[in-house]
C-alpha cells in the first residue's frame, strides 16, 4: 500500500485543507470555472506564477548554465509526419475501459490500482477493529457490524497478491489489465456496473494546420522531437564538438483519460527537457561523473519490483554505475544532478526515490529509464523521468527524411578494414536488367560480409551466382562473373561516422511545484487552521513582507523606501499596511510562504534600525537598514541561511508598541 505522507510535525498531510488554502491564496485555480471547468486544466495565480518562474530560473541555472547546454524553444504544433515517424501516433497511448451503460471512462491501470488499494485499506482497518460488547448492546447492530468487518477482511494470501500486483502495475499491457479486472471482479466504482475490456487511447490532441485542413498535426506531447530535429544545426553551432546537450522549456499536451489528481495529472503542462547527445562507444562515460560519484541515491530497481516488492536500496551513484545497476555514467550523472536540483528546491530528501522502469513499462524509444519519484498525498509520483533513448529518435528521423543525423569525426588513427567489395560491370548490368536494375543493385549492396564471402566462392566455382531480389521475376536473379566481381580489399577509413545516443532527463514542472508545496507545508502546533509553506527563500514566490507597526504615515514612508530599495535589487516584496495585528499579517504571509518580514516601528523612526523576522523560527534580529537589506539579499540568493544571519545580527525579542 502507498505510504502516508506526513508533514514536518509528523501529522498526516491533510490534502483538502492544503488544497483549499492554495486555491484561496490563488496559487492555482481550475480553468474556465465560470463555465463549469474542464478537468485537467488549471490556471496559476500570482504566487503560483512566481513560484513556477523561480523553479524554472533555478532549473536553468542548475542545468543550462552549469552544463553549458544549448537551449532551444521549438513550436508546440507538430506535423503528423514527425510524430508518426517518432512512433507517437502508433504507441503514445494509455489503456482505458468504458462502462457501456453510463458511458463513463476509466484509465485501466489507475482503476485497478485504486480498487486494490481501497480493498487493502479496508482490510487494514478491519484488522484493527474490534466488536465491543458494551458498544454494541443491540444484537442486530452488532451482527451487522461483524458482517461489515468480515466483508472488508482479505485472506493473507490475497493481501500479498494485491501488493504484488500493485508493485508491478506500471508493467501491465492492455490484455493483462483486462485479465486483472476480470480476476478481481473490478467494476465501475460508483455504479457497480460491468466494464468493457481495455482499449488503447492515444493521448495526443489532434488538429489541422492551415485553412485547407490538408495538413494534419498534433499539439506536441513532449518537447523532445523539436530538439531532435534541430540536432544537426546544434551540432554545427557547437562546432561539431561532442558530447553536448540541448534543453527546452515549454508546454506539452496530453489528453489524459480521467485526470483527477489536481496539478499532478493535467492535460497541458510545463516541461523542462534535456537531450544529452553522447557517443555510444566508450560506455557513455561522462567527463564530470567524478564530481557526483559519491552522492547517495535511494534506488528501487526493476528486479525488486518484478518480485512484487518495493524495497529500496541506498547506494552511491558511483557504485550503482560500477555494478551495472544504472547502465552508464551519463545516465548516472544526470540522476545525481536531478537529486541535487530537487534538494536545492527544498524537496524533502526522505521523500525522493529513483525507480527503474520494468521492461514493458519503458516507452517505445527507451533502452533504460529511471524516474525520480516524490512521495506525496497521492503516493509516489513520477516527477522527473530520465531515459536512455539510445539512437532511436535520430535514426528514425534520418531514415524517414534522408538527413544525415550523424556525427562525423576525423580519426586520430586511420582505421583499416578488410572487407568483401562488389564491383558491378555497369556497361553490361544496365542493358541486362533495364527497369529492374535499381532493385537488383540495392539487393547486391545489401549483401552482408558473410554472404559476400560465400558468394565469392560460388562465383569462382560456378561462374555465376543467384541472389534474392523480391519483386523481380520469380524473386531470384542470376548474375554471371562478367557482370560482377566480389573481391576482398582493405579499406582505409579516416572519418568515423556515428549516430549519437541520447540521455533525456525530462521534468514536469507542475508536478515538482505541487510536490514541493506538499513537502514544505505544515501548521504551527496550536494553530492548525493556518498553514505555513516553508519554501527556501530563493524559491519562495515573495521574499519579504514589509509591515509598518501601525497606520502611522511615518512608518508607511519607511517601508515604502525599503520596498523601493529591494525592488532595485530585484527582490520581490509586498507591503501589508492593513490595520490587522502584526501577528495576523505575518500569519497571512506564512500561507504564501514569504520567508522574511521587516517591521518599521518607533525605534526605526529614531535610529533607522529595523527588525527582520524569519518565517520558520519566528525569531527576529534588529539592525540598521543597510545591514537588514544586505541580509535579505544574501538570504534570498541562498548564499546565507537564517542561522548565519542570526549569528551576525543581534536578536530582537519584543516589538515596541508605542
Ligand atoms: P514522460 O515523458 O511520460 O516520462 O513525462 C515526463 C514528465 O512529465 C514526468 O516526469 C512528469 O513530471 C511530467 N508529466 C507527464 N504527464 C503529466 C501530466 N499529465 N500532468 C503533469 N505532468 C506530467
Amino acid at each position: 500500500m502507498a505510504p502516508i505522507s506526513t508533514t514536518k510535525t509528523g501529522q498526516p498531510l491533510d490534502r483538502q485543507t492544503l488544497d483549499s488554502m492554495l486555491r484561496r491564496r490563488l496559487f492555482y485555480t481550475p480553468s474556465f470555472e465560470l463555465y463549469g471547468g474542464v478537468s485537467g486544466l488549471y490556471d496559476y495565480g500570482p504566487p503560483g506564477c512566481a513560484l513556477q518562474a523561480n523553479i524554472v530560473d533555478m532549473w536553468r541555472k542548475h542545468f543550462v548554465l552549469e552544463e553549458d547546454m544549448l537551449e532551444v524553444d521549438c513550436t508546440m504544433l507538430t506535423p503528423h509526419e514527425v510524430l508518426k515517424t517518432s512512433g507517437h501516433v502508433e504507441k503514445f497511448a494509455d489503456w482505458m475501459c468504458k462502462d457501456p451503460k453510463t458511458g463513463e471512462i476509466f484509465r485501466a491501470d489507475h482503476l485497478v490500482e485504486e480498487v486494490l488499494e481501497a480493498r487493502l485499506k479496508g482490510d487494514k482497518e478491519a484488522r484493527g477493529l474490534k466488536v465491543d460488547r458494551e458498544d454494541d448492546a443491540d444484537a442486530k447492530k452488532k451482527k451487522k457490524k461483524v458482517k461489515d468487518i468480515k466483508a472488508l477482511r482479505l485472506d493473507d494470501a490475497v493481501v500479498k497478491e494485491y501488493e504484488e500486483v500493485l508493485a508491478k502495475i506500471d508493467n501491465y499491457g492492455g490484455d493483462e489489465l483486462g485479465s486483472l479486472i476480470q480476476k478481481y471482479n473490478i467494476k465501475n466504482p460508483t455504479t457497480g456496473g460491468d466494464l468493457l475490456s481495455p482499449v488503447a487511447f492515444n493521448l495526443m490532441f489532434q488538429t489541422s494546420i492551415g485553412p485547407s485542413g490538408g495538413m494534419a498535426g498534433y499539439l506536441r506531447p513532449e518537447t523532445a522531437q523539436g530538439q531532435f530535429l534541430t540536432f544537426q544545426k546544434l551540432l554545427e553551432f557547437n562546432q561539431q564538438s561532442m558530447p553536448f546537450a540541448s534543453a527546452s522549456i515549454g508546454k506539452s499536451f496530453r489528453n489524459e483519460i480521467s485526470p483527477r489528481a489536481g496539478l499532478m495529472r493535467v492535460r497541458e503542462f510545463l516541461m523542462a527537457e534535456i537531450e544529452h547527445f553522447v557517443d555510444p562507444e566508450g560506455g557513455k562515460a561522462h567527463p564530470r561523473f567524478d564530481e557526483v560519484k559519491d552522492i547517495e541515491l535511494t534506488l528501487l530497481n526493476r528486479e525488486v519490483q518484478l518480485e512484487g516488492k518495493t524495497d529500496v536500496e541506498k547506494m552511491s551513484i558511483g557504485k550503482a554505475v560500477s555494478t551495472g545497476l544504472v547502465d552508464n555514467e551519463t545516465l548516472g550523472y544526470f540522476l545525481a544532478r536531478i537529486q541535487l536540483f530537487l534538494k536545492k528546491l527544498g524537496v524533502d530528501q526522505s521523500k525522493v526515490r529513483f525507480r527503474q522502469h520494468m521492461a514493458n513499462e519503458m516507452a517505445h524509444y527507451a533502452a533504460d529509464c529511471w524516474d525520480a519519484e516524490l512521495l506525496t498525498s497521492y503516493g509516489w509520483v513520477e516527477c522527473v523521468g530520465c531515459a536512455d533513448r539510445s539512437a532511436y529518435d535520430l535514426t528514425v528521423h534520418a531514415n524517414r527524411t534522408g538527413a544525415p543525423l550523424v556525427v562525423r569525426e576525423t580519426r586520430s588513427e586511420p582505421l583499416r578494414i578488410e572487407e568483401w567489395q562488389v564491383d558491378l560491370n555497369k556497361k553490361k548490368f544496365g542493358p541486362k536488367f533495364k527497369k529492374d536494375g535499381k532493385a537488383v543493385e540495392a539487393a547486391v549492396e545489401a549483401l552482408t560480409q558473410e554472404q559476400r564471402e560465400s558468394l565469392a566462392a560460388g562465383l569462382k566455382k560456378d561462374g555465376k551466382i543467384a541472389i534474392d531480389v523480391p519483386g523481380v521475376g520469380n524473386g531470384k536473379v542470376e548474375l554471371e562473373k562478367d557482370i560482377l566481381e566480389i573481391v576482398k580489399r582493405t579499406r582505409v577509413e579516416n572519418i568515423r561516422e556515428y549516430t549519437p545516443n541520447v540521455i533525456e532527463p525530462s521534468f514536469g514542472i507542475g508536478r515538482i511545484l505541487y510536490s514541493l508545496i506538499e513537502h514544505v507545508y505544515w501548521s504551527r502546533p496550536g494553530d492548525e487552521a493556518r498553514g505555513v509553506l516553508s519554501f527556501p527563500p530563493p524559491v519562495a514566490p515573495t521574499k519579504v513582507l514589509l509591515v509598518p507597526l501601525s497606520t502611522n504615515p511615518e512608518f508607511s514612508k519607511l517601508v515604502r523606501r525599503i520596498s523601493h530599495k529591494l525592488r532595485g535589487l530585484g527582490i520581490s516584496n509586498r507591503i501589508d499596511d492593513t490595520s490587522a495585528s502584526i501577528g495576523k499579517r505575518y500569519a497571512r504571509n506564512d500561507e504564501l510562504g514569504t520567508p522574511l518580514g521587516v517591521t518599521a516601528d518607533f525605534q526605526s523612526l529614531k535610529d533607522g534600525s529595523f527588525t527582520l523576522r524569519d518565517r520558520d523560527t519566528m525569531k527576529q534580529v534588529r539592525a540598521s537598514e543597510e545591514e537588514i537589506i544586505a541580509a535579505i539579499k544574501s538570504l534570498s540568493e541562498g548564499t546565507e541561511t537564517w542561522e548565519d544571519v542570526a549569528k551576525r545580527l543581534p536578536e530582537f525579542l519584543e516589538q515596541q508598541v508605542d
